[in-house]
């Protein structure tokens, strides 16, 4: 399909030990859509992690297959990852090296020339309200800094996919909007955003659809007013809620 950018095709995971065997994701599918953004949603340990990291090509899947532009994933994955943003939460950080530094480090990884990463830097430091902490060691900004960071690293290469995982978590009200603001900015740049989150206020607001995940397995994919419409009600944590607890009626 043409507004197809990414198309998940009955992903599972299993992690396998010596004492156990965990089912993470029991096949899942679904599409994303060019410049969409999508929330993805569940309790804690519905397999949200594991499927945005097999996304990310951080992890790989039991089974299944991802396609990008009706390509498998896997038949390049190196040419997959240049169109790929991760943006993890920010305790993933590398705190010796100062914003400047980071970000050029960024840069180079992803083979940029010089002069791209100059540009880069100028116009992502300047967005994200950091030239003044270019020189500082990311131990010393605060979180809401932090997480303008995390962005702006994730933004250096121009990804078209971007997976964000609670990007907001832990910041005041204040910031959350600010981070709201850069999110849909991104997406009319023409980005196409996966974003995990546990705040559904910020879930309905940001995103085109949303996509609830439980115990591995996807229990709704829909608009969030489509969702609200469906189950009657105009807050889409009792939509939630009533998605989780239909499941828990059925397992009784
Ligand atoms: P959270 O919101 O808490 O981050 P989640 O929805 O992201 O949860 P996952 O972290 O993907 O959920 O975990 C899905 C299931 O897989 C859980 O039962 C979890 O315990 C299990 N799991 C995750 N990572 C591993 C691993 N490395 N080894 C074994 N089991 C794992």
């Amino acid at each position: 399909m043409q507004d197809t950018l990414l198309r998940i095709d009955n992903i599972s995971k299993i992690y396998t030990s010596e004492k156990e065997k965990v089912e993470a994701l029991k096949g899942i599918s679904l599409d994303i859509k060019k410049q969409e953004i999508l929330g993805l949603l569940g309790v804690n340990g519905a397999g949200k992690t594991t499927l945005s990291a097999i996304i990310a090509t951080l992890l790989k899947p039991t089974s299944g297959d991802i396609f990008y532009n009706d390509t498998s994933i896997y038949k390049d994955i190196i040419s997959f990852r240049r169109v790929l943003g991760f943006c993890p939460q920010v305790q993933n950080l590398d705190l010796d090296l100062n914003v400047n530094e980071n970000l050029i480090f960024a840069g180079r990884y992803y083979s940029l020339s010089k002069k791209q990463i100059k540009n880069r830097l100028e116009e992502l430091l300047e967005k994200f309200d950091l030239t003044r902490y270019a020189k500082f060691s990311l131990n010393s900004l605060s979180g809401g800094y932090k997480q303008r960071f995390m962005i702006a690293r994730t933004l250096m290469h121009d990804p078209k996919l971007i997976i964000m995982d609670e990007p907001t978590v832990g910041l005041d009200p204040q910031l959350r909007r600010l981070l709201w603001k850069y999110i849909l900015d991104m997406k009319k740049e023409g980005k196409t955003i996966i974003l995990t989150t546990h705040y559904l206020d910020e879930a309905d607001i940001l995103s085109d659809r949303i996509c609830v995940i439980d115990g591995g397995k996807m229990k709704a994919l829909e608009k969030p007013s489509e969702l609200k419409k469906v189950w009657k009600s105009e807050s889409l944590e009792d939509v939630f809620l009533e998605l989780i607890k239909e499941k828990e009626e059925k397992n009784e």
